[in-house]
C-alpha cells in the first residue's frame, strides 16, 4: 500500500485515490532531474499544479505524482519603454503573481485575477476569464520535453494555443519549467495620470459591474476587485467557508458549433460568433466529443447515427454558453441525483462540486447526466474542461 497522501488532498474538487508515489520538486534543477529519473524508469507519471483543473479517479495513479513546487520571478530586461518582460516559475501561484504584477502597476493580467492554480499550467488551457487570456501576454515557456529529456524554449506559436486548448492539452508531454509574459508597464503613465489603467474591458459583465462602457479603461487595481467580487458570487475563487468552490471551476466548455445548428436553437440562446480559425474546436450536431470535424466525421462514419454536416467553406461558427445550455435543459443550481454527495454549484451551473466526501465516480455520475440532458434536449454534446485522471465520462 502507498504511503503516498490520497490525491483528495492535492486537488481542488477533493477527490482521488492514492498515488503509488509523490515526488515534490522545489527547485528548477530538482524538477527537471526528479523528472528525468522518473521517465527512465518508464512508470506512469502525472504532473500536478495546483490540482485545481484535475478530476483524479477513486483508485489513485499508478505511477508516480511530480509535484511542481518550484518558485522565483525574474524581471527581464526590455528594449521598449512601457513593456515588462517576466520570467516566472511553474510553481508561483498563478493568483499571487496577478497581485504582484497589479502591485507592481503592469497591466494583462487584471482581468485573470482569482484563477486558482499554478504558473505551469496557466498555458495548458491557456486560462481566460473576463476578456482576457493568458495567450494575450504569453511570450514563451521552458519546456522539459519528455520525448528526449532536453529542455527546450518554446514560443506562444508554437504552443497553438485556443481557446481551452493547447498541444500540451492536447497531448505534447513534457513540464512547463517557467513561464515568460509581456505585460505593459504602466509606471510612466501613472506618473501623469495618477494611477495605473488597465486594458479596455472586455466584458459585458465586468464593464457594468465596474459602471463603465466596454472598451473603457479603468485602474487595474478596480479591475482587480471587482473581477474577485465576481468571481466569489459565483462560487468562482477558492475560499475555505465556500462550499460551492469545492470544484475545478467550470465542469464543462462553451461548446463551438457551425451557425446552422446555433440557428436551431431559441433565439434566446446566448451566442458569440468567431473567427475562423477556432473551426478545429466544431462540435457538430448530436457528435460524441471528438478533437476535430475529422475526428468526428471518422467516429460517425464507424457509428450507427448521421453523419455531421460538413462545415460550409465561410460558414460562420458560433460558440454557446454551455451554462445556458444545462439551464434549459432542466438541471438547476443546486442539484444532484439521489443519494449522490456531487452537486451542481447553487451559485453557478457549469461547475460541479463535492459536497463533502463525494468520490470521483459520483462527480462523473453527476457529469454524464448533464452531458446526457443536454445531448437529448439539443443534439449538442458539451466537453468536460478538466483533465480526466483514471477515470472516463
Ligand atoms: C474555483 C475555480 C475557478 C476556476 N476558474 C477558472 C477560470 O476562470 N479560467 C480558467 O481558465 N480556469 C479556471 N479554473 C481551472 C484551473 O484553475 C486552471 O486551469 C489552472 O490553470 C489549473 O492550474 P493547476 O496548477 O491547479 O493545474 P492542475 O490541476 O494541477 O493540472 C491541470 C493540468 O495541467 C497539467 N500541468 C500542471 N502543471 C504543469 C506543468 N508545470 N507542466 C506541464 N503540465 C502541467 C496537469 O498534468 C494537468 O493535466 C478554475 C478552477 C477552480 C477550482
Amino acid at each position: 500500500m502507498s504511503s503516498a497522501p490520497p490525491l483528495a488532498e492535492l486537488t481542488t474538487l477533493r477527490v482521488g485515490g492514492r498515488p503509488e508515489r509523490l515526488v515534490t520538486a522545489t527547485t528548477q534543477r530538482d524538477l527537471v532531474d526528479l523528472a528525468r529519473d522518473v521517465w527512465a524508469s518508464e512508470e506512469q507519471w502525472l504532473v500536478l499544479g495546483g490540482g485545481s483543473n484535475v478530476l483524479v479517479g477513486d483508485d489513485g495513479f499508478e505511477g508516480a505524482v511530480i509535484r511542481v513546487a518550484t518558485r522565483g520571478i525574474e524581471v527581464l530586461p526590455v528594449d521598449e519603454p512601457g513593456r515588462a518582460r517576466v520570467r516566472v516559475q511553474a510553481g508561483e501561484p498563478w493568483d499571487e503573481f496577478v497581485a504582484y504584477s497589479v502591485q507592481r502597476g503592469w497591466s494583462g493580467l487584471e482581468a485573470l485575477s482569482g484563477i486558482p492554480g499554478l504558473m505551469g499550467a496557466a498555458p495548458v488551457q491557456n486560462i481566460g476569464a473576463y476578456g482576457q487570456e493568458l495567450s494575450d501576454h504569453l511570450v514563451a515557456i521552458e519546456f522539459l520535453d519528455a520525448d528526449d529529456g532536453e529542455v527546450r524554449r518554446m514560443t506562444a506559436a508554437e504552443l497553438e494555443l485556443g481557446y481551452r486548448s493547447s498541444v500540451l492539452k492536447s497531448g505534447l508531454e513534457g513540464i512547463v519549467l517557467s513561464v515568460e509574459l509581456d505585460l505593459a508597464d504602466t509606471t510612466a503613465e501613472r506618473a501623469v495620470l495618477g494611477e495605473s489603467l488597465g486594458e479596455p474591458i472586455a466584458y459585458a459583465q465586468l464593464a457594468t459591474a465596474l459602471g463603465v462602457q466596454l472598451g473603457d479603461r479603468v485602474p487595474i487595481a478596480d479591475v482587480r476587485r471587482t473581477v474577485l467580487e465576481l468571481r466569489a458570487g459565483k462560487g468562482m475563487v477558492l475560499d475555505p467557508d465556500d462550499p460551492d468552490s469545492v470544484s475545478a471551476g467550470s465542469f464543462f466548455t462553451n461548446p463551438v458549433v457551425t451557425e446552422r445548428v446555433a440557428r436551431t436553437l431559441p433565439a434566446s440562446a446566448p451566442r458569440w460568433y468567431l473567427a475562423p480559425e477556432v473551426a478545429d474546436e466544431i462540435v457538430p450536431l448530436g457528435s460524441v466529443a471528438a478533437e476535430s470535424p475529422l475526428d468526428a466525421f471518422l467516429a460517425f462514419q464507424s457509428s450507427d447515427e448521421p453523419a455531421p454536416q460538413p462545415v460550409a467553406p465561410g460558414e460562420e461558427l458560433v460558440k454557446l454558453s454551455a451554462a445556458w445550455l444545462i439551464e434549459q435543459s432542466g438541471i438547476r443550481r443546486g442539484f444532484a441525483l439521489p443519494g449522490s454527495r456531487a452537486a451542481i454549484s447553487s451559485k453557478h451551473t457549469l461547475a460541479l462540486v463535492n459536497r463533502g466526501g463525494a468520490s470521483a465516480e459520483e462527480i462523473a455520475q453527476l457529469a454524464r447526466f448533464v452531458q446526457s440532458r443536454v445531448n437529448a434536449e439539443f443534439g449538442i454534446t458539451i466537453v468536460p474542461e478538466p483533465v480526466f485522471v483514471g477515470i472516463e465520462l
